[in-house]
């Protein structure tokens, strides 16, 4: 995603700096990018002027989003477009998302928007890591959209996991045979979904201070996946005693 070099621990230190334990999309894909993880290039315009430079940089169709690190539910707040075609459509809709999220959030604040690369559509999967007051960090594994939030098709790991933790993780959700293409839909890359989550599973042991992961959605192909929409909680830090 880009050329820009930001580590992990420099964009959560700067979080830290301003008081938050949420990074922000844009934030979250970078440390996703640095630990080897494939997002779809996604950059910070904070005009409208801005957005459509991005947009003429990055080629249309694309697609923007709020971007306020108050605001995790960017749908919820009128604040995504994708497909957007021409500069027109861009001008449009930067309006229009600014119009909305301050609305519904008048309080929030909002940096601008993200401008996306429109992904080419894929099975969609989330990935995702919480801490269990028992376990530890937990990898969870499902399908995207309705499967998800009707169905609670997923799957759990303790993080570290084996490649055959990996595996198992992936077959026994109920949408499997989805993976595997079902009636001639192009089929996910199943090692490469493995290896995703070996590598979030690295991630996360060597960075213990990471409270929450969502990786909502990645859309799957047959030659490998692309995070489109990701968010990291950090641990709230406990006040410092002298
Ligand atoms: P939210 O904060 O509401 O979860 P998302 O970033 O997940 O916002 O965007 C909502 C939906 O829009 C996604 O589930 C996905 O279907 C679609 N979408 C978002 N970004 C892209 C993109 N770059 N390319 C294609 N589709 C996208
Ligand atoms: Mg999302």
């Amino acid at each position: 995603m880009g050329v820009i070099i930001v580590t992990k621990n420099q964009i959560i230190n700067n979080a830290r700096k301003q008081g938050r334990t949420t990074l922000t999309e844009i934030e979250s894909k970078l440390v996703f990018e640095g630990a080897g993880v494939t997002t779809i290039e996604t950059r910070l315009a904070s005009s409208q002027k801005e957005a459509i430079a991005l947009s003429d940089q990055i080629g249309f169709p694309v697609v923007l989003k709020v971007a306020s690190p108050d605001i995790s539910h960017k749908s919820d707040a009128g604040g995504v477009r994708v497909g957007l075609k021409s500069k027109v459509e861009v001008g449009k809709a930067y309006r229009e998302i600014m119009a909305s999220a301050r609305q519904k959030y008048p309080t929030a604040n909002i940096e601008g928007v993200s401008v996306q690369s429109l992904a080419r559509p894929g099975i969609e999967i989330i990935m995702g890591m919480f801490q269990d007051s028992q376990f530890g960090p937990v990898l969870m594994f499902g399908l995207g959209g309705i499967l998800v939030e009707v169905l609670k098709d997923v799957s759990f790991r303790i993080v570290p996991l084996a490649r055959r933790d990996a595996r198992e993780m992936i077959e026994e959700i109920k949408g499997y045979p989805l993976l595997q293409g079902f009636r001639g839909q192009e089929p996910a890359n199943i090692p490469y979904l493995e290896d995703l989550l070996l590598k979030i599973s690295d991630f996360v042991e060597q960075t213990p201070e990471i409270k929450e992961i969502d990786l909502n959605p990645i859309f799957a192909y047959k030659d490998g996946a692309v995070v489109v929409d990701a968010r990291i909680v950090l641990e709230e830090v406990a006040s410092q005693q002298s």
